[in-house]
Parts: C-alpha cells; sequence; structure tokens
C-alpha cells in the first residue's frame, strides 16, 4: 500500500511553522506497514490542491490531507476534496446540534462559518473530532481512500492515534520492531545488514541516522502471523549476533536514560570535567530520574585558568600542546578522578566556533578515564554550527560511555 501526505496551509510554506503532521503521520504510517511514498505541502488554493490530488490519486492507494478545516474562508481542503471527487457537501445535524449546544451554553449563537466544521462529503465515513471541533472523514472512490484531519497538532495526533489504523484495515498482520545502535555509523550499520542478506518478501529493514546512534527498524508483514512473528525473530537474533555490543535498547530510549540505568545496574559511578560541552553532559545525566545514585559532582571547566585550579591541568600542557588537545583532555579526567574519585571520570575539550582559534572549528577531543592503565581517547571532527558541534558532542560521548560499560571495559585492569 502506498501512501501521499497532503498537509495544506500557508503557514507550513512560508516557514512560520514546522510541519510536524506529516513527520507524525509518516512514522505512524510506516509503523502499519504503509509505504509513504510521497509527502507535499500545498497553499490554502482550491486549484492547487485539486491538481495535487489529481496526481497523487493516480500513484497512490492512500492520500491523507491535514489542514484547512477550520471556519475561516481560507480553509477549502474539504471543499476542495469534494469538488475534486465530484461530491456534495451536506451538513451533519446530529453534530451541528451538538456544536449549537456548545455556544448557546456559553451564551453565545453560533457563527455562521462554524457550520463548515461539521459538514461531510456525500458517502464518507464520519471521523468524530473529540479533541477539538472540525470533524474528519475519509472515504474510498476508485480503490483510492482519501482521509481528511484538521491541523492543529494536538487534534491531528489524537485522531491519527485513534483512527488510522481503522481507516487502514489490512488483512495483512504488522509487526515493528526497532534496535537501537552506538559506536558505528549509519552507513557502516547498513552495509553490514544488505551483507546479512536477510531481507524478503516479508521482512523489510531499514536504517535511520539519529544523534549520537542508528535506528535499525524491522517490518513485518504476512496474512499469516505465526509465520511472520517466527520471521522476525529469526531476523532479530540475526541482528542481535551481528551488532552485539552496539545494540543498546529496542524501545526506542534515550541514549542517557539507558546509560543511567547500566550504571546503576553496574554499581558504577560518574563525573564529568567539561569545556566545550558546558554542563550539558552533566545536565543530561540528571535529567534522568535516579542520577543521584550515579553522579556526584562535575565541574564546567571553560577556561585554562579554571583546568589548572580545579583539575590541576599543567601549565606547560597548556601551552605546549593547546587547551584543545588529547593531553589536555587526558589531564582535565585524570585530575577529575583525583578530585572525585567517580568510577567513571569524563572529558570533554573542543573547539566549538564559529571563529577558529587553536584549532579547526569542530575539533574536540574527549577522555573516558577509567583509571590511569585504562582510559579511552577520541578526537571527533564535527562539522556544522556551534549547536550542533556541542550537541553532536553530548550524543557521541554519552553512547561512547555507554559502549564501553557495555563491554564491560570498566572491569578488567591494563590498557
Ligand atoms: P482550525 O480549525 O484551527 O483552523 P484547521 O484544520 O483549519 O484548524 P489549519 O488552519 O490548517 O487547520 O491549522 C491550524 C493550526 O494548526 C495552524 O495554525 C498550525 O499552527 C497548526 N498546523 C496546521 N498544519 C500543521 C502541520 N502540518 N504541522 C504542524 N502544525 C500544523
Ligand atoms: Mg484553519
Amino acid at each position: 500500500m502506498k501512501a501521499t501526505i497532503i498537509t495544506i496551509g500557508k503557514e507550513l510554506l512560508i516557514g512560520s511553522i514546522l510541519n510536524t503532521n506529516s513527520k507524525y503521520l509518516s512514522s505512524k504510517l510506516t509503523d502499519l506497514g504503509v509505504e509513504v511514498s510521497k509527502q507535499v505541502t500545498v497553499d490554502d488554493n482550491m486549484a492547487d490542491i485539486v491538481n495535487e490530488l489529481d496526481i497523487d490519486s493516480k500513484s497512490s492507494d492512500l492520500i491523507l490531507l491535514s489542514g484547512g478545516l477550520g471556519p475561516t474562508n481560507d480553509d477549502i481542503t474539504r471543499e476542495s476534496l469534494a469538488k475534486f471527487l465530484g461530491k456534495d457537501i451536506y451538513i451533519d445535524e446530529e453534530e451541528k446540534l451538538i456544536m449549537e449546544t456548545r455556544f448557546s451554553r456559553n451564551g453565545e449563537s453560533m457563527p455562521k462559518n462554524n457550520i463548515k466544521q461539521v459538514c461531510l462529503i456525500e458517502g464518507s465515513t464520519k471521523l468524530k473530532n473529540n479533541w477539538g471541533v472540525a470533524l474528519g472523514e475519509y472515504i474510498v472512490k476508485d480503490k483510492v481512500t482519501y482521509v481528511v484531519f484538521p491541523g492543529p497538532p494536538n487534534e491531528f495526533e489524537n485522531m491519527v492515534d485513534n483512527y488510522l489504523s481503522e481507516i487502514i484495515k489490512s488483512d495483512d498482520n504488522i509487526i515493528v520492531k526497532s534496535l537501537d545502535v552506538i559506536g558505528l555509523g549509519e552507513s557502516r550499520v547498513e552495509e553490514k545488514i544488505r551483507k546479512l542478506n536477510i531481507e524478503n518478501g516479508n521482512v523489510s529493514i531499514n536504517t535511520f541516522a539519529h544523534q549520537g546512534y542508528t535506528e535499525i527498524k524491522i517490518i513485518g508483514k504476512s496474512n499469516d502471523f505465526t509465520f511472520v512473528s517466527k520471521s522476525i525473530e529469526v531476523v532479530e537474533e540475526t541482528l542481535y549476533r551481528e551488532f552485539r555490543d552496539h545494540i543498546y535498547s529496542d524501545k526506542n530510549l534515550e541514549i542517557a536514560s539507558v546509560l543511567v540505568e547500566k550504571l546503576i545496574e553496574n554499581n558504577l559511578t560518574i563525573a564529568f570535567a567539561e569545556s566545550i560541552t558546558g554542563g550539558k553532559l552533566a545536565s543530561s545525566i540528571t535529567d534522568v530520574p535516579g542520577s543521584s545514585n550515579v553522579i556526584g559532582s562535575s565541574y564546567v571547566t571553560y577556561s585554562n585558568e579554571s583546568k589548572k585550579m580545579n583539575l590541576n591541568v599543567n601549565r606547560e600542557t597548556l601551552e605546549k600542546y593547546g587547551a584543545v588537545s588529547d593531553k589536555t583532555a587526558y589531564e582535565m579526567a585524570k585530575g577529575l578522578k583525583e578530585k572525585t574519585n567517580a568510577d567513571i571520570c569524563v572529558s570533554t575539550t573542543g573547539e566549538a566556533g564559529p571563529n577558529p582559534s587553536e584549532k579547526e572549528v569542530g575539533t574536540v577531543f574527549s577522555c573516558i578515564y577509567f583509571n590511569d592503565k585504562k582510559y579511552f581517547m577520541k578526537h571527533y571532527d564535527f562539522n556544522g554550527g556551534r549547536n550542533k558541534i556541542r550537541n553532536r558532542t553530548v550524543n557521541s560521548v554519552l553512547s561512547q560511555i555507554l559502549f564501553l560499560i557495555n563491554r564491560k571495559e570498566y572491569q578488567n585492569e591494563g590498557k
């Protein structure tokens, strides 16, 4: 089944709001095994909407529209779909009464324009809007299903959650599984999966890059439930074998929360000495409930003075190698260990820009220090603006720590 999502509204086209509806709907459709082959945004203009419907009806089995169901004159989605289908619009008297009652309860009469929100296209199935006013609906013509949802994200998401599977009504049993992988880039993950050659007509596998991790999404589809469950199980087992140390979650969890869980489970404490990340690492840990079990103190040492004073970084190291260097990262982490005696001491130092100073913008060093015989140095070269570099540092460092814990690196002595 192929789907097209049409979001409607000038505010989307001029960039005044983010199109969250498309993203939300695409992910839900994917989970239901529907292939989204197109997302498009159209102006609140009848000719444009009708034209778009005409194009998409030739290549899609399912066309979903969002927005433009309000009372104002620029809201013309329902009218446009009716025109395209060659159908009339009628007033749903039951819904009209409900709306009139709602207005009269507040001592008001219903504005004439609001009637549009309780109209439906002849022959459609009503989707009641329990989260707002405008009705949704769906209608099938020439084997294509057309669905209309209101635009406000709260209403939209609730209606998608409540009605989408009913609308799709596939005979297939669909099972979706996600595995989240750290310590390997998306292209490497993808390459390994293709080599395994485990996809078939019933099971497809896709990868998605997130900040700091890669998601492997497995979708199984068949009218035989036992068969599809078994197929998914076999694929999952193979993937677990291939990505052993790299899989950290199968529930789309945040890296920080999995990390806190692992630290608690292994009775480990953590501390940070942060320069480029300015406290973001410590903050990402303290965002997680239960973090007081694993973190006692951390340092933000932004200036050279602070690095010397708080972490005993050598003046000579800073002068000779610079603050952004592996030597400084190492001394920061080692100094942190002396101060806090946490099991895992992590330092970050780097150049976030916008202007390069001693090193290129995007150069980052991080040291994950267990003891003097065992520490892990990482040198990253990130691109992007200041925020992106700092956020990527946080995600990459968290995922590296988690990776090392999963490999039980904290247990063994020696380098
Ligand atoms: P209303 O009755 O509120 O007018 P509507 O169905 O006519 O609802 P729109 O007028 O298109 O919907 O949008 C209402 C509000 O919902 C917009 O101001 C916008 O903030 C939000 N919105 C609309 N479409 C989207 C979208 N695709 N993604 C995110 N937000 C959206
Ligand atoms: Mg509107």
